[in-house]
């Protein structure tokens, strides 16, 4: 049978901020449904790979393609990386959905406002439908009674589960998050995770998160990735990368972090 084609799709993905090289190689398959979760130390890669998804930044070489469809690039008949304009690219970012460490709503605007935008604008979803459905996803991260709110009376985890919604509106392809909770005040963490279970348990989204939580990984992850020094060290299921890892850097990061 043939195999069904990954939703995300990155070969040999190389980045450098001037001289210094940030990813060296990086290629990863995410197939429908999955959840990978990537782990690694600090400035080891993790946040730039995710924004070269989604083409945040611009890569050296190498392909990335989600659902199908290159990000940020085609390739000429001579096989040069040729960068597609904005209008292209926030066509092709639509699909991919982000959250990031920090709550970047809008803070002028409601949290219904923050989540109707981006259909309204970028989808051309109707008004009233932007708003349905914006309630639909308030239900399901249960925060339907902060619809009129702004964004600062909410909690950080209240407002991060509004970032969820907003991210969902779009109906996205798959879903990144980077570091989702550790801004958040210990007490807050649970019912972000809860609702990054819910959405791979429940909505079956592929989804790629950088977290450092174990319990999470373990419990909802397909696969556990470490990056370090800009490659992928290692890449297994939860329950081999957390209790047989190949490699001594994995072993090391763990010994920190278990
Ligand atoms: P991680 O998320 O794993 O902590 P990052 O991807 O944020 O790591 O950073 C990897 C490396 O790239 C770090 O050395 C960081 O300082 C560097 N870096 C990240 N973004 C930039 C940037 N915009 N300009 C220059 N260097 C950057
Ligand atoms: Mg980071």
């Amino acid at each position: 049978m043939a195999q069904e084609n990954p939703i995300v799709h990155a070969v040999d993905v190389h980045k450098r901020f001037g001289h210094l090289e940030v990813l060296k190689g990086v290629s990863m398959d995410v197939t429908r449904g999955q959840v990978v979760v990537i782990m690694g130390p600090s400035g080891g890669g993790k946040s730039t790979f995710l924004r070269c998804l989604n083409h945040l930044e611009k890569i050296e070489s190498g392909t990335i393609e989600v659902n199908g469809h290159a990000i940020g690039y085609r390739t000429t008949s001579g096989g040069r990386l040729v960068e597609e304009s904005a209008k292209v690219v926030a066509r092709q970012r639509a699909d991919i959905g982000m959250v990031f460490q920090r709550f970047n709503l809008f803070p002028h605007m409601t949290v219904l406002d923050n989540i109707t935008l981006a259909p309204m604008m970028v989808r051309g979803t109707g008004r009233d439908d932007a708003r349905k459905r914006a309630m639909e996803l308030l239900e399901s991260v249960g925060l339907p009674q902060k619809a009129e709110e702004y964004p600062a009376r909410l909690s950080g985890g209240q407002q991060q589960r509004v970032a969820i919604a907003r991210a969902l509106a779009m109906d996205p392809t798959v879903m990144l998050f980077d570091e989702p909770t550790s801004a958040l005040d210990p007490e807050l963490v649970g019912e972000v995770l809860e609702t990054m279970k819910r959405l791979a348990t429940e909505n079956h989204m592929t989804m790629v998160c950088v977290t450092h939580e174990v319990g999470f990984a373990r419990e909802v992850a397909d696969r556990a990735v470490l990056i370090d020094g800009g490659v992928i060290v290692e890449d297994a299921p939860p329950d081999r990368f957390f209790n047989d890892p190949q490699h001594q850097r994995t072993q090391q990061f763990l010994s920190k972090i278990l």
